[in-house]
């Protein structure tokens, strides 16, 4: 529960019903959501600047519940690590992913690289890293294409089993992200020991940038991740002053509803179509 953004009183998504704390999925219910493929992938395009130029995905999971409609991440992603379900969910999360990567170049000539959100846990099957490298092989995508989105608690846990995972996935040319980055526990020592390739500055940052203090509070994030060689990525942009500041400081990509909400595949290929055509 550190993360600021486990509150999931208000869905400001049109397609997301309002949702309270109260609606627990439990095992079962969760573990025929699989089966019945109720779980899908959602895309929230992420730009660059100056030129703001389409950069990537970020992969963004729902659950389409026959009676509630569409239930957010918030909800059932912690049942699922509580219940050992997200070994099975995240493993299905990957295939849906690199398999739409492959059908948006395969039929659209589209290479665009897609970030997939990674739990602690998954990070701890030992078969983790080989599973990655067979569903890429398989589907023909370049490691380059994949971003994996660890947060901090993945790092700390246990260093020397995190330092070997991400060399290996690396060396396979996946690229690394650090997410929520500020809302967690890591120390800058230990962070100074990863070579990673991403800092996702956390939406609460962006949020306070319009303040004196929060402005200062993400200068000195970006240059943290600029100091460590990482690109410092800000999420939940979501007006053009907070846009503006970001600019001002030097951040290189931007991802929020300010650009689009995280879009269904079909509305997400049209986007991308349009954006490179222009
Ligand atoms: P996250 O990885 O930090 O994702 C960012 C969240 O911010 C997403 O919420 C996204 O829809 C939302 N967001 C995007 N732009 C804006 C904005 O401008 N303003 C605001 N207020 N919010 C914005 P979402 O999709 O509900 O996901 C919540 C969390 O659930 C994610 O936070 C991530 O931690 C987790 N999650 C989502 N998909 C997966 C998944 O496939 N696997 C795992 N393990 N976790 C996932
Ligand atoms: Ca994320
Ligand atoms: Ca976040
Ligand atoms: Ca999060």
């Amino acid at each position: 529960a550190q993360q600021s953004d486990d509150m999931p009183v208000v869905q400001h998504q049109p397609q997301m019903q309002a949702q309270t704390l109260e609606y627990r999925p439990d095992y079962n219910e969760l573990k025929l959501a699989l089966k019945n493929h109720e779980f899908f992938l959602v895309y929230q395009p992420k730009f660059s600047f100056p030129s703001m130029q389409l950069q990537g995905l970020e992969a963004l999971l729902r659950w389409r519940h026959p009676l509630r409609g569409i239930v957010s991440p918030l909800v059932f992603i912690p049942v699922a690590e509580q219940t050992g379900l997200i070994a099975a969910i995240g493993d299905w999360v990957l295939k849906a992913a690199i398999a739409q990567m492959e059908s948006w170049q395969r039929e659209d000539g589209v290479d665009i690289s897609v970030a997939v959100n990674v739990s602690p846990l998954q990070l701890k099957d030992d078969g983790f890293v080989a599973r990655i490298k067979a569903l890429l092989n398989l589907s023909g995508i370049a490691g380059k294409f994949l971003q994996l989105e660890l947060t901090e608690s993945s790092l700390i846990e246990d260093p020397r089993r995190a330092h070997s995972i991400i060399a290996e996935l690396r060396s396979a040319g996946v690229q690394i992200a650090l997410d929520d980055f500020g809302t967690g526990y890591s120390s800058l020592a230990a962070l100074q020991t990863y070579q990673l390739d991403y800092l996702k500055m956390d939406k609460s940052f962006v949020q306070k940038i319009q303040t004196r203090q929060g402005r200062s509070v993400s200068h000195a994030i970006i240059q943290l991740g600029h100091a460590l060689e990482m690109q410092v990525i800000a999420e939940g942009v979501e007006n053009a002053e907070q846009e503006a500041a970001l600019r001002a400081l030097a951040c290189d990509q931007v991802q929020g509803f300010l650009y689009s909400h995280p879009l269904p595949a079909d509305q997400c290929r049209l986007f991308m179509l349009q954006h490179c055509a222009a």
